[in-house]
């Protein structure tokens, strides 16, 4: 199907051609025609699959610009995403002319205010400061056509329900309500029930939880050897464009800062920092200015940022949907990606309730040493010494420094040199700058059956999203990729060993010469 067959306006369709949209995703395809019929719609697709276009298109499509009026109100769960939202609503509008703001918190309220007083059409906001702005009578509701939820399961993850209700008690009954959600959990099933009119529900199964584009890893260390043996695979993968995920915002600062510190390029984001600083942190890992990513959860759900080569989990998540949220950072149209999840020795139980949700096992990884680490460096900067040379503009630069550059020249050989230019480009292992990251509390010991310990966020509807239905299971498949650097080892968790052999009789055969091997080390004559 194209988009030119779903019967939306000129200006929208050549808005969405101009954003270089061949065809509408599947969610797009099945839920545009109902709601350009009017109809109350609830659309469930994964992460990623479009559902910004699927409500932004028929909404934009029905928006009459002559009419200074706010026509559609969007209620998303976090800033990131009303602002991605309404990038992406202003994009598809522009050619028509559709005003679109957004609003949330931890911006100043006034400047939203005068801003929606210039006019808008459509708002998208955060639940807390769209009540705000409500009470404050600064936005009217009294002219919404079209009411959206957007990222409904998010939502109610964050325990906006409450906040949620009370919106849309205030939109006009006389209007069309559409939401869209990765998930479908009970309380959100009841919004569709409590406020939809005869809503039609579209459902786009999943075939896979975590595609088949990232391969899955994990390393056991423990907690104090963690940083260090992160640092030294990144050395030895030299990941294009990566996320490092930390369990609490002290977490990602304090990665953020020894990162920094060893000399990559990293920025971190979580909900502390103020809205200008997290944008413009998004911005610059957009735009190839960083090459490291440190977030939280809940600061990178949902963000859409493509070219994502390695996930890093620092800390393995506390459930195990969230490692699903993680990895889905990479492995994204169509390119390749890796994860690599970092799980202290107590930690290990976790790492199989993880993989039962997946239903795929992630391959045991040897940690690099400081040499392999140290090597990989070398390498590195030799590369670039090489393309230094070859670059017109920098040795356009060799000008300035001639008769400096004779000087040495005539002191110095030219091993002793190349020698100097070498250990000013490469960081040696032995004066690496100390990290020292604060203790986190490792995950309780034990995890219980199909729940994460009782620990964590309770009576968060948590236990609805573990409920999932059987067409979301992915089927395991059991072929393997030979990368001899990376192959499953056995894994040694003293207590817990009863377990996993328990479960690795359940899982796909093993080549008998993996069983032999038992793994690959990587680094050969080290250890
Ligand atoms: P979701 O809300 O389902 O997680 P988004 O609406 O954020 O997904 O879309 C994910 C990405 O896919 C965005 O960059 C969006 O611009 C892009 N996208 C959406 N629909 C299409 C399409 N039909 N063709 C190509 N890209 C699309
Ligand atoms: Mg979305």
């Amino acid at each position: 199907m194209k988009f030119t067959e779903l019967n939306l306006a000129e200006d929208i369709i050549a808005a969405v051609e101009k954003a270089g949209f061949v065809k509408p995703s599947p969610i797009q395809e099945m839920t545009i025609p109902l709601a350009l019929e009017g109809k109350d719609v609830i659309g469930q697709a994964q992460t990623g699959t479009g559902k910004t276009a699927a409500f932004g298109l028929p909404t934009l499509n029905k928006i009459d610009v002559a009419n200074n009026t706010i026509q559609a109100l969007v209620i998303a769960p976090t800033r990131e995403l009303a602002v991605q939202s309404q990038e992406e609503l202003f994009r598809f509008g522009r050619e028509k002319g559709v005003k679109v703001r957004s609003v949330y918190g931890g911006s100043s309220i006034e400047r939203q205010i005068k801003a929606l007083r210039s006019g808008a059409h459509i708002v998208v906001g955060t639940p807390g400061r769209l009540l705000d702005l409500i009470k404050r009578k600064a936005l009217k509701l009294n002219h919404i056509e079209t009411l959206i939820l957007d990222e409904a399961d998010e939502m109610l993850n964050m325990g906006f329900l409450e906040d949620i209700e009370a919106i849309i008690s205030r939109v006009p009954e006389e209007r069309q309500t559409l939401l869209f959600s990765a998930t479908m959990p009970d309380p959100i099933k009841r919004i569709g029930v409590k406020f939809m009119k005869e809503p039609e529900h579209v459902k786009i199964a999943a075939k896979e939880l975590t595609t088949e584009l990232v391969d899955q890893y994990y390393i056991r260390v423990k907690e104090n050897e963690k940083f260090d043996t992160m640092t030294r695979l990144m050395d030895v993968d030299q990941p294009e464009l990566s996320i490092v995920f930390g369990r609490t915002k002290r977490r990602v600062d304090e990665l953020t800062r020894g990162l920094k510190l060893r000399g990559y390029r990293a920025e971190g984001i979580h909900g502390d920092l103020d809205q200008g600083k997290r944008l413009r942190v998004l911005r610059d890992f957009k735009n190839d200015n960083l090459d490291i990513l440190v977030a939280t959860d809940v600061a990178a759900r949902g963000l859409d940022i493509s070219g994502v080569t390695h996930v890093y989990n620092y800390d393995i998540p506390q459930d195990p949907e969230s490692y699903v949220h993680r990895i889905g950072r990479t492995g994204r149209a169509g390119k390749h990606g890796q994860s690599i999840t970092f799980v202290s020795p107590n930690e290990m139980g976790y790492l199989s309730i993880i993989e039962n949700l997946t239903k795929k096992r992630m391959k045991g990884l040897k940690p690099a040493t400081a040499q392999e680490a140290f090597q990989a460096k070398k390498k590195v900067a030799l590369k670039k010494i090489e393309a230094d040379f070859a670059d017109e503009k920098i040795r356009a630069n060799f000008d300035k420094f001639k008769g400096d550059a004779v000087k040495l020249a005539a002191e110095f050989s030219p091993e002793e040199l190349a020698l100097y230019i070498l250990t000013l480009t490469v960081q040696d292992p032995d004066t690496l700058p100390e990290v020292e990251i604060a203790r986190e509390k490792p995950l309780p010991f034990k995890p219980s059956g199909g729940g994460f310990g009782g620990k964590g966020k309770g009576g968060r509807g948590r236990n609805d999203r573990n409920r999932r239905d059987g067409d979301r299971r992915g089927v395991y498949r059991g072929d393997r990729n030979h990368d001899d650097r990376r192959r499953d080892f056995k894994r040694k968790s003293n207590k817990n060993r009863k377990d996993f052999e328990q479960k690795d009789n359940k899982r796909p055969h093993r080549t008998s010469s993996e069983k032999k091997n038992g793994f690959v080390i990587r680094n050969k004559g080290d250890r």
